[in-house]
């Protein structure tokens, strides 16, 4: 198993975007709370969690922070799971405002907030979260979050003690959602839960898992615990797709075109369904309120993994396949996971099919990697018979891990027409019978 090739590859690609606008310092801290202003305006972190529950990261990727406005398409999803769609959104529209998270978008004759992905329709979500009281609500959103991020998360109790004295718009909007009818209940007690969930603890790869949990179909990928029902994280990725980065939200789709969710402190998820969630620190922010380093990062990393929602999606064939009888280094099992080889061992075989794009290339070398021994140096085939298609960022990645694992000094054959651009990295062989023979250990 040499798994830190993979881990080391992905994290490179992360490192250059890192590099590449870490530069950028405009923007502005958010001061309105407090101990916000105090956070290091030169910070940058990035982390990705593919949906096959792998994790990689770069920048201050660990920093911790304040949730804030993150944490309102988690806790959308447990009142979703806890309500069903039609009660929750005849309390809160599903509507973006085109205003900022703050502003007073409530309906003039309902009362009803525009969306739950701004202040006051955040609100009026958390206290919908059924709970006998205060201290139960908050700890279900807590344990919520926690779920979905895969540890135990806690408060910044600081945080959350300067926002409950200084959030006076806050407040406002609360007070005034009672008086419209749309916020039922104590407003205080409403606000409190807010006030701490927004104060919760996290750091970008806590995001990055987090967003991979929606893009998994609501299991934790890292975990294996089901955090939400499948349903719930596609109402949940529609309200973000067109609600979650505020007024930003209709240049993000277009540009990104990745359901997101923005907070004031910094922090960003986006989340790429079926393959993989984004999460991004980065302080400084625009006018809209969204993390500036974060959303130039994404932008790129969309364009260049090739992520936009509203690409045609490759067919939805398996990646990985197994040789067929006759195929393969013959006779013996075809492959062997981890552990050391043997003389007279098969190689490791990986042998993949269809279109490889960035996620079906991490899969492809997660898998080689898993095949070959950490000690010692082992041969490896790659199969590519039945590859139709390699695009540019599947090829990357590619390229870098096959570098790694021959400076360890494994030798690594090819077979098919999609291997020609590696022949450089591997051996390349003319059939699958040819590599078989190759591959084979001398007797
Ligand atoms: N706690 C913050 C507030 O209510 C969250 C806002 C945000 O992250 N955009 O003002």
């Amino acid at each position: 198993m040499v798994k830190g090739v993979v881990v080391d590859a992905v994290n490179a690609v992360l490192a250059n975007l890192c590099r590449e606008f870490r530069e950028l310092n405009s923007g502005h801290l958010a001061t309105y709370i407090p101990p916000l202003a105090r956070a290091d305006p030169a910070d940058f972190g990035i982390a990705l969690a593919s949906a096959s529950g792998h994790r990689y990261q770069a920048g201050e990727a660990d920093r911790l922070f304040t949730i804030q406005s993150v944490s309102k398409p988690f806790v959308l999803a447990l009142a979703l799971s806890e309500l069903g769609a039609a009660e929750v959104f005849r309390r809160v529209g599903s509507e973006p405002s085109g205003e900022p998270f703050n502003a007073i978008s409530l309906d003039p004759e309902t009362g009803r907030p525009a969306n739950p992905m701004i202040n006051a329709g955040a609100i009026a979500t958390t206290a919908l979260v059924p709970a006998k009281g205060v201290e139960q609500r908050f700890s279900r959103i807590l344990e919520t979050l926690s779920g979905f991020a895969g540890r135990a998360l806690d408060v910044d109790e600081e945080v959350y003690r300067a926002e409950a004295a200084t959030g006076d718009r806050n407040i406002a909007l609360a007070h005034l959602m009672r008086a419209a009818g749309s916020l039922t209940g104590d407003p205080s007690g409403a606000l409190d839960v807010y006030f701490r969930q927004c104060a919760i603890r996290v750091h970008a790869v806590d995001l990055a898992v987090m967003a991979a949990t929606l893009a998994n179909g609501g299991v934790n990928p890292v975990t294996g615990a089901r955090v939400v029902p499948e349903p719930v994280t596609v109402q949940v990725l529609a309200v973000m797709a067109t609600c979650g980065m505020y007024d930003g939200s209709g240049d993000w789709l277009l540009r990104v075109g990745l359901p997101a969710k923005s907070g004031v402190s910094g922090g960003l998820v986006a989340v790429s369904p079926g393959r993989s969630g984004m999460g991004c620190y980065s302080p400084l922010l625009d006018t809209a309120g969204n993390p500036v380093r974060a959303v130039a990062a994404l932008t790129v990393m969309s364009q260049e993994l090739g992520l936009h929602l509203m690409h045609n999606p490759p067919p939805a064939t398996p990646t990985l396949i197994e040789p067929g009888p006759g195929e393969g280094p013959g006779g013996a099992a075809w492959s062997r996971a981890g552990g050391d080889t043997a003389p007279g061992d098969p190689p490791a075989w990986v042998a993949a099919q269809g279109e490889l794009d960035f996620t079906a290339a991490e899969r492809l070398a997660y898998a080689l990697a898993e095949r070959l021994p950490e000690a010692g140096h082992g041969r490896a085939v790659i199969d590519l018979v039945h590859v139709t298609a390699v695009d540019a960022a599947a090829e990357t990645l590619i390229r870098a891990v096959l570098e790694r694992v021959t400076a360890r000094g494994h030798v690594v054959g090819l077979v098919g027409e999609a291997a020609v651009p590696f022949s450089t990295q591997g051996v390349l062989l003319a059939s699958r019978s040819a590599a078989a023979a190759w591959s084979r250990p001398p007797s």
